[in-house]
């Protein structure tokens, strides 16, 4: 400590206590701005031209559960409609969660880390692919390499996918197209429950 560093005493502490206060005031125009570290961000280059999802999650008991939630929930990808109707397609599925941290996934006996916790402290939910059978589906900012896009990142252009990068509206800065983060958002995304029930049905 520098010689002449100032030590508060207890009768400064009110005027400390003053400061914080002023610091710590809403501004009054503006909504947080996130940094990239508060929600995560794993830039392209780390994510290897795929999207986000427990197929390359290193959490994963692969094509069988997620090592937070425990063996008895199953976490797949899934088919829905599983048969072409006139008016409707199959669509493929995809579960991602906002602990997703890109690994290989284990393929050998299960493995399960207790305490579990609940699907929805994960955000676990189910996106979905562009085509059915595609190598990954899954999520990232832009919708590039079989993922889907997040609702938040505004190209100019129309096709989102087409934009090497674009205005991210969470980071109030621009950011890369296959990157993605934990707060990345589809409104038309499946939950958790109903995917359980299609998983469940479709084991019936
Ligand atoms: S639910 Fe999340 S943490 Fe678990 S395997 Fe999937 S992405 Fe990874
Ligand atoms: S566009 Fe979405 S996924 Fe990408 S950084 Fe912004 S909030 Fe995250």
């Amino acid at each position: 400590m520098p010689a002449n560093f100032l030590v508060y005493k207890v009768e400064n502490l009110r005027k400390v206590n003053a400061q914080r206060r002023g610091l710590s005031q809403p501004e009054l125009t503006t909504v947080p701005v996130l940094t990239k570290g508060q929600v995560g961000y794993v830039p392209e280059g780390a994510m290897e031209g795929e999207p986000a999802t427990c197929y390359n999650c290193q959490f994963y008991n692969y094509d069988r559960s997620c090592q937070f939630l425990g063996e008895r929930i199953p976490v797949k990808k899934l088919i829905w409609p599983l048969k072409a109707t006139a008016d409707a397609k199959p669509i493929q599925y995809w579960p991602c969660c906002s602990s997703w941290m890109r690994g290989e996934p284990n393929t050998g006996p299960q493995v399960c880390r207790e305490p579990y916790v609940s699907a929805d402290q994960l955000g676990l939910g189910w996106i979905n692919a562009p085509r059915v059978g595609q190598e990954y589906g899954g999520a990232c900012c832009s919708g590039k390499n079989g993922g889907d896009d997040c609702d938040s990142y505004i190209s100019i252009g129309e096709d989102k996918r087409a934009e090497s990068t674009a205005f991210c509206r969470v980071l109030q800065q621009e950011v890369e197209g296959g990157a993605v983060c934990t707060a990345w958002m589809d409104d038309d995304w499946m939950s958790f429950d109903r995917a359980q029930n299609i998983l469940k049905d479709s084991n019936a």
